[in-house]
């Protein structure tokens, strides 16, 4: 059973789901996860997906993306720091924004929700009061769990200093319903209404008060909530013992790391942005990529020849699923897809031969041509002509950003001048004399190589060395055989003839 079907078992008729995003930075694959982690058991459960932003969470610290202009808004909430491109409403919004773009684009239906606003619109009002009157229980359950003494007068509340507008460096003091009165490190002596934009839970707190407010029942979240002694195991109790609830139905998932680099993050530098992972495989192959993996295994994520693996995965996965429609690779196709699997099996041209195609012709058309010569499409038709190009610009994105230099290629228009010696020589005549009854497909052409270099007693990294020199100039190349079926027989001829 696909994990997605799993999870659907223990939960009630379609739940509501939640899911967290921090928009301190921007969004990348590892923060994709949990929302197509929740949206798989949604899309099984018939259930409701919710994206909750941490907008009213403090800027950290300067991040390297972000220019020295910024130091002076560390400590105040996200929502309240201005856009660092100056197009959008807040520093969240700038980078909320595309990510949202990208959830559209891969199919996520999600309804989403500000902190800011919810604070702002009263949402957390009554919790926040029932937080601040259970004060105590919820110091002993913090302390039970984490080992941690908190301070005797410490409240359940960070206020928004109203004077220099940050939320890290107050410290309230009491509280008298509504209000909550603070001292700030800038000095500033206020209070904060707890049904307003003023001030908000700790994360400990508001995590549990947010599936009380909202009636959480399913949570997706990474394995770092889910420590001994982390926000979940406070976080169950707190809803238990303050708010006589249920806490959702957990599912806990590991980081993706990014190959030889470790778990991906914005403020390390260390991510693919969602949106360059869409222009470089398309959003089924993200999907894919998610739904393929239990939530608990570790991804280690290539953007290398990584993705060339993916994408021939991927193929593999439509194919059985038009064979079997059933089981578990089937299913983990069917929720790969943004709306649904198609009604025929598509007619692909794999990811890893368009590397070499959309480097060797100058139009999508033809390559197409090409395509249909070989056999590789068996029916022209516009549904798959549309996935084809869609495929060849992912392909070309993916050459441009992110490919390693070896599969990277110029095929030249005329003959290179590089001198051939007479074993060069031999072996491409020798060659030319049996391409004429060869068939023009890359095992046979890979073959003859081997054949030919025999019969004239060349060395077989020279005779493909040659082929190189007089196609690219180089001494490198991609896989020769597919290569040489790739391109036009004539042409092919005719650049033999030439350099003889
Ligand atoms: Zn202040």
């Amino acid at each position: 059973m696909h994990w997605a079907d799993a999870e659907e078992k223990d939960l009630p008729n379609e739940p509501l789901i939640a899911t967290g995003v921090a928009p301190s930075g921007p969004i990348h694959l590892g923060g994709l996860k949990e929302l197509l982690t929740g949206e798989a058991i949604s899309r099984s459960s018939n259930g409701k997906l919710i994206l909750i932003v941490d907008s009213i969470d403090p800027l950290r610290k300067l991040y390297p993306f972000l220019d020295e202009g910024f130091e002076k808004y560390i400590g105040m909430p996200l929502s309240e720091i201005p856009c660092p491109c100056g197009e959008e409403d807040s520093y969240s919004e700038h980078f909320l924004k595309p990510f949202l773009r990208s959830l559209d684009r891969l199919g996520v239906e999600v309804n989403v929700k500000f902190a800011h606003e919810m604070y702002d619109e009263g949402e957390y009002e009554e919790a926040t009061r029932t937080v601040l009157e259970s004060k105590d229980v919820v110091k002993d359950i913090i302390e039970g769990k984490t080992g941690r003494d908190l301070p005797e007068d410490w409240f359940p509340y960070n206020p928004l200093c109203s004077e220099c507008g940050k939320i890290d460096g107050t410290k309230a003091i009491g509280f008298e319903d509504p209000y909550v009165e603070y001292v700030c490190e800038c000095g500033h002596e206020g209070r904060a209404h707890i049904g307003k934009k003023e001030g908000k839970l700790p994360w400990r707190c508001d995590w549990a008060a947010r599936w009380w407010i909202l009636g959480i029942e399913c949570e997706p979240f990474g394995k770092d909530h889910a420590a001994s002694g982390g926000s979940w195991d406070t976080g169950k109790e707190i809803i238990k013992k303050v708010f006589e609830s249920e806490p959702p139905h957990p599912v806990v998932y590991e980081w993706i790391h990014l190959k030889g680099e470790g778990p991906m993050s914005s403020s390390k530098g260390v991510a693919v942005t969602v949106e360059d992972m869409i222009k470089m495989v398309g959003p089924e192959a993200v999907r894919f990529l998610i739904m393929k993996n239990k939530p608990n295994t570790h991804i280690e994520f290539d953007t290398g020849l990584g993705i060339l693996d993916l994408m021939d995965e991927y193929d593999k996965y439509e194919e059985i699923y038009f064979e079997e429609k059933s089981g578990d690779k089937a299913r983990t196709y069917e929720l790969s897809q943004v709306e649904g699997p198609p009604d025929e099996k598509p007619q692909r041209i794999p990811y890893r031969h368009l590397v070499n195609l959309v480097q060797i012709y100058d139009d999508y058309e033809q390559i197409w041509e090409v395509a249909k010569n070989t056999g590789q499409i068996e029916e022209d038709n516009k549904e798959d002509y549309e996935r084809f190009e869609e495929r060849a610009a992912n392909v070309e994105f993916w050459l441009e950003n992110f490919a390693p230099d070896m599969v990277k290629f110029s095929l030249k228009e005329e003959l290179p001048e590089i001198g051939l010696d007479e074993e060069e020589r031999s072996f491409l005549s020798k060659y030319l004399e049996n391409l004429q009854d060869c068939r023009w497909k890359s095992e046979e052409l890979h073959r003859l190589v081997h054949q030919c270099a025999e019969e004239v007693e060349v060395g077989k990294g020279k005779a493909f060395r040659s082929f190189y020199k007089i196609l690219l100039g180089e001494k490198k190349g991609p896989r020769l055989g597919r290569f040489l079926s790739q391109l036009d027989k004539d042409f092919v001829m005719e650049r033999i003839r030439d350099a003889l």
